[in-house]
């Protein structure tokens, strides 16, 4: 194959490609220009659309459009009722935010080991580390692949727990035939441009329960009401509203509804395409002893978010970082998803530390994000394999 790129061999690719990308039509772009020219550019009928469809979608009875991912995980943990004292445990392979919403609330973020192969939190491990402490529980839908639902779900009836769904990965995933959305008592949404549909920023909680739905509102916009049978006192006049909570401005505007809309009626191709770039790669790789891929859960018809590969560095004179300055000089810049959340400094500074969950630890030193999205051409996915066996090839020992 050839000498590395990193020691001045020819490159694999001539241009770079990176993990993510969005991908944005004129229908996309139309929709976001006809918000511009009409009267409401935010609390307008795209935010309206917006929650029904993902209604429809989710088969959850209310959603509600914020800002991003991390305000509706924020939103989500305030409706649950977590606050000074209590705590929340989620994983610690996710992005920080899912860890966060806790800390924004006075709560306490405990974090429970992931399932080294499928790289989802682990139902026993909840179970260790639920306290009388314990308020909810953030699972995380890892790379767009459902957690164990059932069992946490399970898990949190026994124990009183209000169980949130991270699902800032999987949107348009079905667990056990139902769509994610319809399993949790709250499931929180990111619309991020590397996410599978984006609106640029913004993010949205579905619930089924009536109460949570009420407090998802207020939160979202300062804890203000106009309905006046919330409100204990008559209203002055028409111009009346009142504030019976503390919330923020956590809105999302109709420029950013509208495309995400629009971007709503691609799901299905963006899942399709997805899992076809997933397959190609699997069938790549799965027979390469010096990798490991993410076990797939039946239970799971998985809208893939992220691929994974692990390395298993006692094979490779290199380490993950030598491999992943590798690829980056053969033109595939990758990633790595995650660095465990109670690694960062300060997480450490709360007394967080490091041999807390040894799996996601150990994922961590072998773990590299490689290249998946929508508008990836059979070229470039050939190109990224292309790459990583001339990689591994150079480094097997
Ligand atoms: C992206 C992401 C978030 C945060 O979403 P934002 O819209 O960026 O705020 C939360 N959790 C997970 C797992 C994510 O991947």
């Amino acid at each position: 194959m050839g000498q590395l790129a990193i020691f001045g061999g020819k490159p694999v690719r001539e241009t770079p490609i990176y993990y993510g990308h969005q991908f944005i039509d004129e229908k996309d772009i139309a929709a976001v220009v006809d918000v511009m020219k009409s009267d409401f550019l935010t609390c307008g009928p795209e935010i309206t659309k917006l929650e029904k469809k993902l209604s429809e979608l989710t088969g959850a009875r209310y959603a509600v459009a914020v800002s991003s991912g991390t305000a509706a995980l924020h939103a989500a943990c305030y409706a649950a009722g977590a606050s000074n004292g209590d705590e929340v445990v989620t994983t610690p392979m996710t992005f920080a935010a899912s860890a966060n919403c806790a800390l924004y609330l006075g709560a306490k973020p405990v974090f429970a080991d992931i399932n080294p192969r499928t790289y989802n939190i682990s139902p026993e491990e909840i179970r260790k580390q639920i306290s009388k402490a314990a308020k909810a529980v953030v699972a995380v839908d890892f790379t767009g692949q459902a957690a164990e639902i059932e069992e946490i779900r399970e898990i949190c009836r026994e124990n009183k727990l209000v169980l949130i769904e991270d699902a800032a990965h999987s949107l348009g995933t079905t667990y056990k035939g139902k769509p994610v959305g319809s399993l949790a008592d709250m499931t929180t949404f990111s619309f991020h441009p590397v996410k599978t549909v984006t609106g640029g920023e913004g993010g949205a909680i579905v619930t089924d329960n009536e109460e949570y739905y009420r407090k998802l509102l207020l939160f979202r916009s300062h804890g203000i009401t106009r309905d006046s049978g919330q409100m204990d006192r008559a209203p002055d006049g028409d111009w009346y509203y009142n504030q019976i909570g503390l919330g923020y401005n956590y809105r999302m505007t109709d420029m950013q509804a509208a495309l995400i809309n629009s971007q709503l009626d691609k799901l299905g191709l963006f899942k399709e395409r997805r899992r076809q770039i997933a397959e190609r790669y699997n069938k790549a790789f799965q027979d390469m002893p010096e990798v490991v891929l993410q076990e797939e859960i039946a239970a799971s018809d998985t809208a893939r978010h992220l691929y994974i590969l692990q390395f298993r560095l006692e094979r490779l004179s290199a380490t993950r970082k030598e491999i992943f300055d590798a690829l980056k000089a053969e033109n595939v810049c990758c990633n790595v998803h995650y660095i465990p959340v109670y690694y960062f400094t300060y997480y450490r500074k709360m007394g967080y530390k490091k041999g807390l969950c040894p799996n996601a630890e150990a994922l961590y030193e072998r773990m590299i994000t490689i290249p998946l999205y929508y508008s990836m051409t059979d070229g470039d996915v050939d190109s990224v394999i292309e790459a990583v066996k001339k990689v591994v090839a150079y480094y097997r020992k």
